[in-house]
């Protein structure tokens, strides 16, 4: 059988081919999956566009997780293609330029960062959790936020609310059945990677991981999401699971 055999997976973030999104809806579908994906404003287009080249093209439906009436709408825009949701994915990251420059950002370059990429997380969850039954999973993308990264500031603060806002999710929907967990990806060539400004010292990641990296390849965070979607951990919540080539077990 496969993976996901008739699982329902609501995916947002797919914006381009390259979107860690978009792979994981790829090999969620490959997987038996059924796909609603989200998109927002202007970049609609772009997605219905790209759903096309998915295995099977999926509906897109809005959402703008800035705007607290579009979670309102969420469930009902679900219900028009699927009756429930056994995963839903977070892959949506955002920081206004001045939030990549530590000492020098305002709170206006701070608040949408956090907004975007921390606190979308349980607002997402809280929007779904009506549709999600017992064993399902909400899975969501992280950059290792135990250090500090050149060059990644207060998205890197963001991150780390954005874990530990997934350990509180798994604590309020664990009692539901519902597991929420992160893959913390090494770095990959997306439209939100090229907007850190030094995104290029990442470079060598491969070169200090034991099992090598590609930064063109988004392959296996995608995989690891679909591994955390399927009925292979159970008992697994609050976690996350490094998908980076093994560069974070490494001291030097
Ligand atoms: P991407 O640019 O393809 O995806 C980011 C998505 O966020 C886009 O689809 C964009 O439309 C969406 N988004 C931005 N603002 C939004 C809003 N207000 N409402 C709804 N959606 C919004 O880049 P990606 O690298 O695939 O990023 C996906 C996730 O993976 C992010 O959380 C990112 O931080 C994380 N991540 C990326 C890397 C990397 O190196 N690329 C590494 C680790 C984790």
């Amino acid at each position: 059988m496969a993976l996901l055999e008739g699982k329902k997976i609501l995916v947002t973030g797919v914006l381009t081919e390259a979107s860690i999104a978009f792979h994981v809806a790829k090999f969620a579908q490959e997987q038996g999956a059924q796909i609603v994906l989200t998109s927002f404003g202007r970049t609609m287009k772009i997605t219905t566009a790209i759903s096309r080249r998915l295995p099977q093209e999926a509906p897109v439906v809005e959402l703008d997780v800035s705007d607290p009436a579009h979670f309102e709408a969420l469930p009902d825009l679900v219900r028009e293609h699927v009756s429930s949701l056994d995963g839903v994915l977070h892959s949506i990251g955002f920081a206004p330029k001045g939030a990549f420059d530590f000492m020098n950002a305002t709170w206006e370059d701070v608040a949408p960062a956090l907004q975007v990429s921390a606190f979308s997380l349980k607002a997402l969850a809280v929007a779904c959790q009506p549709l999600m039954p017992r064993g399902s999973a909400v899975v969501g993308l992280t950059l290792d936020a135990s250090v500090a990264w050149a060059g990644y500031d207060w998205m890197g603060v963001a991150k780390a609310a954005f874990e530990s806002t997934n350990r509180y999710l798994a604590r309020d929907l664990g009692p539901q059945g519902i597991r929420c967990n992160l893959v913390a990806a090494g770095p990959i060539r997306t439209t939100a990677a090229n907007s850190i400004p030094a995104f290029s010292r990442f470079a060598e990641w491969g070169e200090h991981s034991p099992l090598g990296w590609d930064i063109a390849d988004p392959t296996p965070a995608a995989r690891g999401c679909v591994a955390l979607f399927s009925d292979w951990f159970p008992a697994t919540t609050g976690e996350i699971i490094h998908v980076d080539g093994g560069f974070h077990a490494l001291g030097g």
